[in-house]
């Protein structure tokens, strides 16, 4: 579904990745963990349109989107939910999830895939009138997972979802992301939190330093000795 080959991004004179190749196949979760600045949110904004590629090339189904701007992107299939969440705090929860469907004129659609994010999280349907401000920070994060949502995107990128939540919450978060993708959504992971985010992936890929070192079954890289000591605190 989606193949990076050979991607370098520079910030200014700043390299920031070093020949990233990676695949996503349609269906799939597949994660990136890695340390602070590795450039797992560098990798997930060159995907989106967020940062220029300098060399190499982004094929989602087959088209080239490395030159494409961010909301042709998002019109292919393609939607973020950025670190740190960005929502908008002076604007209701509703206002927010109108927002995440503004490229859309589908008015059936668009309330199918309302009533669908209410389901998946039924306290932003209780809480559709409050500022997006006045939430707690998961129910941000799922205001946030939501907005990208009702894009009706079919390849979902997430960059740190469970960061700054609590256990509990994050637990629910991936929880949502594994409903997300049994119900037809191929998910694309940036995560800090290692455990959970190979728990959920079928395949995932290691980021050190711009680069890609390591990959395979989020099962085989649990269980692998480098990633147990880098990565997993053992
Ligand atoms: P984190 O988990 O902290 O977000 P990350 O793995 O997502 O880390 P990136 O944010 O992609 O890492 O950063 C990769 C490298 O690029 C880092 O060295 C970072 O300092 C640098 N970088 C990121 N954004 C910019 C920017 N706007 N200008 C200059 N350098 C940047």
């Amino acid at each position: 579904m989606l193949e990076l080959r050979n991607i370098d991004t520079h910030y200014g004179n700043i390299q920031a990745l070093r020949d990233v190749s990676l695949t996503i196949n349609e269906g799939e979760i597949v994660s990136l963990i890695g340390a602070n600045g590795a450039g797992k949110s560098t990798t997930l904004m060159s995907i989106c349109g967020g940062v220029p590629v300098t060399r190499g090339e982004i094929l989602f189904e087959g088209k080239p989107v490395h030159t494409m701007k961010a909301d042709r992107i998002v019109r292919l299939g393609i939607n973020q939910v950025p670190e740190g969440r960005l929502i908008f705090s002076d604007m209701t929860v509703m206002e927010n999830l109108d927002l995440g469907a503004f490229l859309r004129d589908d008015k059936d659609g668009i309330k199918r895939d309302l009533d669908y994010v209410f389901s998946l999280f039924p306290i932003l349907a209780e809480r559709r009138r409050q500022l997006g401000g006045t939430l707690s920070g998961g129910e941000q994060q799922m205001l946030a997972i939501s907005r990208a949502l009702m894009a009706r995107p079919r390849l979902l990128l997430l960059d740190e979802p469970s960061l700054g939540l609590a256990p509990i919450i994050i637990t629910q978060i991936f929880q949502i992301i594994e409903k997300v993708n049994q119900d037809g959504v191929t998910v694309f992971l940036v995560e800090q939190n290692a455990n959970q985010a190979l728990k959920i992936a079928d395949r995932a890929y290691v980021m050190e330093t711009g680069r890609i070192t390591m990959s395979g079954t989020g099962t085989s890289l649990l269980a692998d000795d480098n990633v147990k000591k880098a990565y997993l605190g053992m």
